[in-house]
Order: C-alpha cells, then structure tokens, then sequence
C-alpha cells in the first residue's frame, strides 16, 4: 500500500505515546514514549522530533506516512480544535499546521478515547452495534460507537463523562467545575487521597491500588469509593446506551485489572438488571495499543 503507515500519538496528561502502525496489516510496528510535553512553544516540535526518531529507528521516513493522528485528552472539535483540555492546558487551541508543513502528511487532531474507540471496535469488536470505551488514567475519558457510528455530537465534543457532576457541592475539579467525577475517581484523584494517607508521592496510586488488592485497609475507602461512582457511572452509560460491551482502559485500568470486576459488580446492582446481565464490561485486550490502532480510521 503506497505510504502504508499512520504515525498515532496518544497524548496523555503525564505521557505521550507515539506508534508507527501499518494501514495494511493493521498492527502497531514501533513505539516511543516521553513525558507529556507541557511548554507550549516545544508542543508541535516535540510531536515532529517524536515522530522523525521513530520512524527513523525502523529505517524510514515521513514520505512512507499516510497521516499523523494526534489523540488529546480534552474536548475537540470535529475540525480538531482543542477547546478545554483540563489535564494538559498548554495544549488548547493548538495550532498544528506546521507539523503539515514540514512533514508532508495530513493531521488530525481528535480526543484521545475517540482513537481508543476506533481501535477497538475496528480490530477487536468490528460486529458490534454499540460499543463503549472508558479510560481511566490521569482524567476518565468515553469513547462509543452507537448504531455502528462513532458518538460525536453536534460538533464533536460528546462523551465528556469525566466531567458529569457527581457530588453536587464536591471538590473543585481541574476543568473549573465542582463534583465532576474526576474530582473522585480518576488517576489524579487516587494520587491526592494516596498522599494523603501517607503513600510515597512518586508511586502513590499503584502503591495505593496494590494495597486495595491486597486487602490493606487504609487503601480500602478511598479505592472503594472510585470503584463506587466508576460503577455507577457504568450503569448510568448502560441505562442510556444499552451497549453490546463496555471496555476499560488507560493508566488505573491497566495497571490493576482486578478494578474491571469490582467496578462491574456496582454497576450490575445499579443498572436495570435485564440489560446490564447481556452487557458484557471487560478490561481492554489491546490496552495502550488502541488509541495507536485507532489512530488509522481517525
Ligand atoms: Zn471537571
């Protein structure tokens, strides 16, 4: 296939993930990663430079590249304007059109779990009607397929589940709002109520998820109640939905995949009970290797 690959780069509020995947053979060939690039002006130079070594390390270049799919973790338009990107600021309204210029390829700029849906669905779950990713990592992101269509909205900015209100008068969350179900359930959020049991700050929330998993009891509240609103949260998505499988990913997930069961036995006591027993709700196969798949059909 004339330029047969798609360089995907999974920007996540602490990492960014770059992958040379093949069109043809549909399979992630390469991959790099580095922090999360936080200084505005080094943004588009650090996806040109993360993009050039990786392809440069399997003996190609730019003119092999179909097209370079950029996933964000915030809202983004259908145009690929990043409107609020709440866990990595600098990289609203980021203009990308010398990464065009100087490499030759299309971009496109969509939000991160929008890629990971895409993966999924095209490689793992092609057959299905309705399907739904959450991820779990810094921030909670949803991605869906509806009636064998990507859920976008009007222009784009559907599925911002990590910003319903869960807790009416709850925390400030980084977005502005208060209560949001970040501010209790996600990456950052079992970061901050680690420290504050006293868990060492650089690995707080795998420390943190290994003593829930081992029964400890000072990690038991704070990871019971992420599970609680994650499950419910689910719930909520199957009432709405009423998708074939709900897929969990991303940082949290993936690093304690014992999450998936305890989250989904909350949202089996809360969903209605006769749709929630034919929804299947599993960890993702593909883990970080989605949203870099999904990067082709963005
Ligand atoms: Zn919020």
């Amino acid at each position: 296939m004339d330029r047969d690959m798609v360089i995907s780069i999974d920007v996540g509020g602490t990492k960014t993930r770059w992958g040379v995947v093949s069109r043809s053979t549909r399979k992630v060939i390469a991959t790099s990663v580095r922090p999360t690039e936080q200084r505005r002006s080094d943004i588009v130079p650090t996806l040109y430079s993360g993009g050039a070594e990786l392809l440069q390390s399997i003996g190609v270049d730019w003119r092999v590249v179909h097209q370079i799919s950029i996933g964000v973790p915030g809202m983004v338009s259908t145009k690929g304007e990043i409107y609020n990107c709440p866990n990595a600021p600098e990289w609203e309204n980021l203009d990308v059109s010398s990464l065009r210029e100087n490499t030759g390829c299309s971009v496109r700029v969509v939000k991160d779990v929008n890629l990971a849906v895409m993966g999924e669905w095209n490689s793992q779950h092609s057959i299905e009607s309705d399907l739904v990713v959450i991820y779990v990592g810094t921030g909670i992101g949803m991605g869906a397929i509806v009636q064998g269509s990507p859920l976008l909205g009007a222009r784009g900015l559907a599925g911002e589940i990590g910003h319903w209100v869960v807790q009416a008068d709850g925390e400030v969350c980084a977005c502005g709002n208060r209560g949001c179900l970040e501010t209790v359930a996600s990456g950052s959020a079992l970061e901050k109520a680690a420290t504050a049991l006293g868990y060492e700050k650089e690995t707080a929330v795998a420390s943190l998820l290994k003593g829930w998993s081992s029964g400890e009891e000072r990690a038991a509240a704070a990871v019971n109640s992420a599970i609680h609103h994650l499950g419910n949260t689910v719930a909520d998505l199957i009432n709405l939905l009423d998708p074939v499988r709900i897929v969990l990913g991303g940082g949290v997930i993936e690093g304690t995949p014992e999450l998936t069961g305890a989250i989904a036995s909350v949202a089996r006591a809360h969903a209605r009970s006769r749709r929630v027993t034919q929804t299947v709700i599993e960890t993702s196969q593909l883990g970080n290797q989605a949203p870099l798949i999904g990067g082709i059909w963005a």
